[in-house]
């Protein structure tokens, strides 16, 4: 008999602690099927760089405008009418709530890097405000109050009520995690009880008409470590009530819900409720290890990125019903792109990166947030993209307030957790995510402590030097990320003395593991290659043939009206001369960018001047005239008034035809 070892089996991670503050985004030091595990975000301090100018304009600009605009819309109000302190009428679509919790999530996570006493007031008056307004039973929602008080739960394909407590939930969590107080997470944890004893396959039938709080159980379990949450998690993924609550297929499609996830194939629908339900989806599966899961998971990535992902990270390409289309159905002017789906691709890879612990994931990442997430926000911090196209005329892109805001405080809660993205642990070392300036002091998984510092200027730059420093010499891995894109990448590790230098050959798309014993002080130097790329589209995204869009390291480019006077750009093309890009940083432009400059060809007579449709064989001779197209990134586009843009442009093979 060998049961003592049973004795053995002892919970993961336990010197990583079950504190608040040891707790990253998300909490998967216990997740038994996570193969690498969040580090707090505490633990990262960001340095100067790219995303420390974004996130310093976030918290000074962006989170106290959005709430000056979430009050003066009348968001707050609503609670205050509900206990009789306002004498005003509900304001805002049904789902309302949902954005002050998303900025308290916003708030708690700039928390998270320091404590800042106004914003914490803020939250704090928020709490009081939003809990007074909670009933008895725990059920707490602005717009099923009053007179629809009777029809709470009987429209749920619609009625956003567990999508709202989702995000309560998660400020709450990220709250919890800042400060250790616990004031809004007991109100979370009154609703999420009033689910759980009230609904379920015995009692009254449940559905995310919106997932997102799927997500939010999984991560209340975590804290709490009350399993019933998880199980209710798994009960609304599971999609049993779709007869009890009479759905179409036509809904279970849109909703990405209301079906067994374990039974999809493909993505489709509503992009922003897909990413989030495949979020809670993944969350499941690391904490019951459902082969089921994963095999859905990894079919639906395949989908995703195989057909249907915009080169940004930009997902759900129809603005009818903010869907997904059909496989390489990608239009660029046309193009949804909603911020909050972007930002749900962020999200799902992060924690498919937590479950599986493949680079690839980590990558999609990386796409999304330097490009289809960031151009999501202008650079003052005050103007929101909700759409993100790749072409336009120069239609209004950017605006301050949105009647469905559900963006700008989305892209302010991901802002305010990045330092949380950046690195993970795993049982053999430590793993680097992402690119920036930074100084990460945790500890790896068996408890040795361990600072790393890195230093870059990346984006801009292709140079990367870390400095390890473990409390004491010892023997783990450094894994670091090698970008999909970055072939050519050099890695050196040196050791101080006496000198010795190795180089290595990483492979793009993995990450390279550096295996060694290391003393305080050790350096690794890498080198990726910061040449511009040429991509092309697969041909049957009919968009983009004929097309070429261009790539500087993480960045998508994109030609914009303001940089190329005298011309339409509609009548540009790129000319294939066998020429190479210029690269420049402007320091005056856009906040500081590279910016790219290619030879193009313009054509003597407009199109716009050419009629609609001419013979195949009359031969139009077009010269046109040789120009610099100057490229700048995609994300800093609209940041000069309204204007023209393109991401793929048309290139002209000289002496072709
Ligand atoms: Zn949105």
């Amino acid at each position: 008999m060998r049961t003592f070892l049973l004795l053995c089996v002892l919970p993961l991670a336990l010197a990583a602690g079950d504190d608040w503050q040891s707790a990253g985004v998300v909490n998967v030091t216990h997740s038994p099927y996570a193969k690498l595990h969040a580090v707090p975000i505490r633990a990262v301090t960001m340095g100067d760089g790219f995303w420390s100018a974004r996130r310093a304009i976030n918290v000074d600009q962006s989170i106290p405008t959005m709430l000056a605009e979430l009050e003066q819309h009348g968001v707050v109000d609503n609670f205050l009418r509900l206990e009789g302190k306002k004498n005003v009428a509900r304001r805002g679509p049904l789902y309302t709530d949902s954005d002050v919790y998303k900025w308290m999530e916003a708030v708690a996570f700039v928390l998270q890097s320091g404590d800042q006493p106004k914003l914490r007031a803020e939250f704090d008056r928020l709490t009081g405000i939003i809990l007074a307004a909670q009933e008895p039973s725990g059920y707490l929602n602005t717009y099923w109050s009053e007179d629809r008080t009777a029809r709470r739960f009987t429209e749920m394909t619609r009625s956003h009520e567990l999508y709202c407590m989702g995000h309560l939930l998660q400020a709450a969590i990220a709250y919890y995690r800042a400060t250790g107080d616990r004031k809004l997470l007991d109100g979370g944890i009154r609703f999420a009880n009033y689910m759980v004893e009230n609904f379920g396959p015995q009692k009254r039938p449940a559905l995310t008409g919106h997932p997102e709080f799927e997500m939010a159980l999984v991560e209340l379990y975590r804290t709490t470590g009350d399993r019933r949450y998880l199980d209710f998690a798994g009960y609304l993924l599971s999609g049993v009530e779709r007869e009890r609550l009479h759905l179409k297929d036509s809904e279970v499609q849109y909703m990405f819900s209301g079906k067994p996830f374990t039974s999809r194939t493909e993505f489709e629908g509503h992009a922003v409720r897909a990413m989030y339900a495949s979020c809670g989806a993944t969350d499941y599966y690391m904490e019951t290890g459902d082969a089921a899961y994963a095999k859905t998971l990894q079919t639906l990535w395949g989908d995703l990125v195989d057909r249907k992902m915009y080169i940004t990270g930009g997902v759900g390409s129809r603005e009818a019903g903010e869907a997904f289309g059909e496989p390489y159905e990608l239009p660029n002017a046309q193009a949804y792109g909603e911020s909050c789906a972007a930002i749900g691709n962020m999200m799902w890879n992060w924690r498919m990166l937590l479950a599986m612990g493949e680079s690839r994931f980590a990558d999609v990442m990386e796409r999304a947030l330097y490009n289809g997430i960031n151009s999501g926000m202008s650079l003052s911090g005050t103007l929101y993209c909700y759409r993100n196209p790749l072409e336009s005329s120069g239609e209004k892109i950017r605006n301050e307030w949105y009647d469905t805001t559900c963006c700008p405080p989305n892209l302010e809660r991901i802002l305010a957790s990045l330092p949380g993205y950046m690195y993970n642990t795993g049982a053999r070392g430590l793993y680097v995510n992402l690119f920036h300036s930074s100084t990460i002091d945790w500890h790896l998984e068996d408890g040795t402590g361990v600072r790393v510092a890195q230093q870059t200027e990346y984006p801009w730059k292709g140079a990367v030097d870390f400095t390890v420093d473990p409390a004491h010499a010892a023997e783990f891995s450094l894994f670091v990320r090698i970008p999909a894109w970055s072939a050519g990448t050099s890695v050196e590790v040196k050791v101080p003395a006496p000198f010795a230098a190795r180089q290595e050959a990483p492979k793009p798309g993995e990450y390279f593991e550096i295996h060694r014993r290391w003393s305080p002080g050790d350096k690794v130097h890498i080198e990726f290659p910061m040449t511009p790329r040429l991509v092309r589209a697969n041909p049957l995204v009919r968009e983009d043939a004929g097309r070429v869009a261009l790539e500087r390291g993480p960045l998508v480019y994109c030609l914009e009206g303001p940089d190329q006077p005298g011309f339409n750009l509609m009548d540009a093309s790129l000319l294939d001369d066998g020429s190479s890009f210029v690269s420049a940083f402007q320091p005056d432009l856009l906040g500081g960018v590279v910016v790219l400059k290619h030879r193009g060809s313009v054509v003597d007579r407009p199109f716009n001047k050419e009629p609609l449709y001419r013979a195949f064989k009359e031969r139009v001779e077009r010269p046109g005239t040789v120009e610099e197209l100057t490229f700048i990134p995609y994300y800093a586009w609209a940041n000069r008034g309204q204007s023209s843009m393109e991401v793929w442009v048309p290139y002209n093979t000289v002496g072709g035809e």
